[in-house]
């Protein structure tokens, strides 16, 4: 099954273009195989009958040993040419699309034409009720230019139909007036106006203009809104409107097509012909609020929505976040529970009053340092002190603060003792340092140090105290308890011989 297509114009016109796409998109609907032309007068290059003769050998010869059995023109050109050369496709039934209002120069009003005519006008009471509706003028431009007989009757439509609906509006018709003179002119527009384009083929001035860059001069400087008749135009400036559209006049020849090659009749109502259809971007520029336009209605130029753009996108980006929030919440859980851990492990080894080392913790440094004695021969020494009279203080001042002065105490000789050293609360008021690589007079002069410091510390309400201190040096071989037990019986010693005194065991110094 052969079907020809026949454009009174060019490929590029987005009319034709959009009355192809419809067209493609309504033969989609028919199963049986079909090969479907199209082919292009271009009618504004090739005007001529001489030409037309020559488009059509030219179509003889390209076709030859085809059986076309359905062509369809597109507008008045192409059912012009067709009629004329009536032997070019012999077998064809034609079916003639016809969307200029009924000029007399028309084939299809030559009752000798033989054609299915599907015949579609503008209703231009629709047009000018939409272009009320949304914009609601005080006066309206008419621009058209007037030189071509069917735009005389286009204008002449257009006037029937204003008397009718557009009562109590100012028609101010600008006809055949010059680019030059009528662009200044659409730029100083009173308040409350809008514009009518009802196309112009020509700038006034003798050079050929097509309607749609026509139109787009105007929408760059006009101060008004600009309504027309043709979705083509869409993408110019122009606002919109009732409009007249290419795609659905393509799908309605798609329809026509079929229902010849099914032998059904036809039934088309011209009404599927316009569509009420508005550009984004001028709405915006005149502030025209959408929910004005007339439902359903088709909007060009809307900015994407985001959502549906980057669907995939931002499916990722979100599952990427969640997946990042999961490993930074671990990773600070983790984080959490090591510093737990470490605070855990600290609790473990340190005295919750005075903040020293606890018993614990100094019982395995002690093995630790006399092993590591063992190893280099490096000295250590076990310093253990006692608090005088600890008790009489608790008595006189009470038990806080007797802990405040165990913390001082302590606070205070953590600041003098070496770093390398280690200083724990060995019990109740006694303490142990242990002197690492400090030998036996090393370890008397720390002693002494440590009774003179705490000697010297004014403890709140004036309190004062002494410590008496036990020396010993470890001595290979020795163990842990041997040492801690010399320097405790030292200690001892202290207390007896009066107290705020040291006293060194001398087992190291007898070795030397
Ligand atoms: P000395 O050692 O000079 O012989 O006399 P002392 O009074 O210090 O001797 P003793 O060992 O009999 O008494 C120690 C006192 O230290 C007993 C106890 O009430 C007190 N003490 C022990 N631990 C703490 C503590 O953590 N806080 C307070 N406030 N007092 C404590
Ligand atoms: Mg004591
Ligand atoms: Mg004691």
């Amino acid at each position: 099954m052969d079907i020809l297509v026949l454009h009174s114009w060019h490929k590029q016109m987005p009319w034709n273009q959009a009355f192809s796409r419809g067209l493609h998109q309504g033969m989609a609907a028919f199963a049986e195989p079909y090969h479907l032309y199209e082919e292009y007068m271009d009618t504004n290059r090739f005007p001529g009958p001489a030409q037309h003769d020559h488009l059509a050998r030219f179509l003889a010869g390209k076709y030859v040993g085809k059986t076309i059995e359905i062509v369809v023109t597109e507008s008045d050109a192409a059912a012009a040419f067709f009629h004329r050369h009536p032997a070019l496709f012999p077998a064809a039934r034609h079916i003639a699309f016809q969307t200029v209002q009924d000029a007399p120069s028309s084939p299809l009003n030559n009752p000798a034409f033989e054609a299915e005519r599907v015949q579609i006008l503008t209703d231009f009471r629709a047009a000018i009720a939409d272009m009320i509706r949304v914009a609601d003028p005080r006066h309206v431009y008419v621009v058209i230019d007037t030189d071509d007989h069917s735009q005389e009757k286009r204008l002449w439509s257009f006037q029937q139909a204003f008397a009718e609906v557009g009562q109590g509006i100012d028609a101010h018709y600008l006809l055949d007036v010059p680019m030059t003179t009528l662009l200044p002119q659409l730029a100083r527009l009173p308040p409350e106006s809008a514009i009518f384009y009802l196309l112009i083929f020509d700038d006034g001035e003798g050079t050929p203009i097509t309607p749609f860059e026509a139109v787009r001069r105007i929408a760059e400087t006009a101060n008004a809104p600009i309504f027309s008749h043709w979705d083509s135009l869409l993408g110019s400036g122009i606002l919109g409107g009732y409009l007249l559209s290419g795609e659905q006049v393509g799908q309605m020849a798609a329809r026509a097509i079929i229902a010849q090659l099914n032998q059904q009749p036809l039934t088309l109502d011209q009404g599927e012909a316009f569509v009420s259809a508005y550009d984004w971007v001028p709405l915006q520029r005149w502030g025209i609020d959408p929910g004005r336009l007339p439902q359903p209605t088709r909007i060009h130029n809307r900015p994407p929505n985001l959502w549906l753009v980057y669907k995939r996108e931002i499916i990722t980006l979100g599952l990427f976040s969640i997946g990042l929030f999961i490993s930074l919440f671990l990773f600070q859980r983790n984080r959490l529970f090591k510093r737990m851990n470490a605070e855990l492990s600290r609790l473990s080894m340190t005295d919750a009053l005075t903040g020293l080392l606890n018993r614990r913790a100094i019982d395995a440094l002690l093995v630790q340092e006399c092993a590591r004695r063992q190893r280099t021969g490096q000295p250590l020494s076990v310093l253990i002190f006692d608090i005088d009279h600890f008790k009489r203080i608790n008595d006189q001042y009470g038990h806080e603060q007797g802990d405040r002065v165990l913390t001082t105490l302590a606070s205070t000789l953590q600041q003098v003792m070496r770093r390398t050293d280690h200083l724990a609360r060995w019990g109740g008021e006694e303490f142990i340092l242990l002197a690492v690589d400090a030998d036996l007079d090393q370890a008397a002069l720390i002693a002494e140090k440590i009774r003179e410091t705490v000697q010297a510390i004014a403890f709140a309400e004036q309190i004062r105290v002494t410590v008496s201190i036990g020396v010993a040096e470890y001595e290979p071989q020795e163990t842990v308890e041997q040492v801690c037990a010399r320097a405790d019986t030292a200690l001892y010693r202290a207390k007896r011989a009066g107290r705020n005194r040291v006293v060194i065991d001398p087992r190291g110094a007898d070795r030397r």
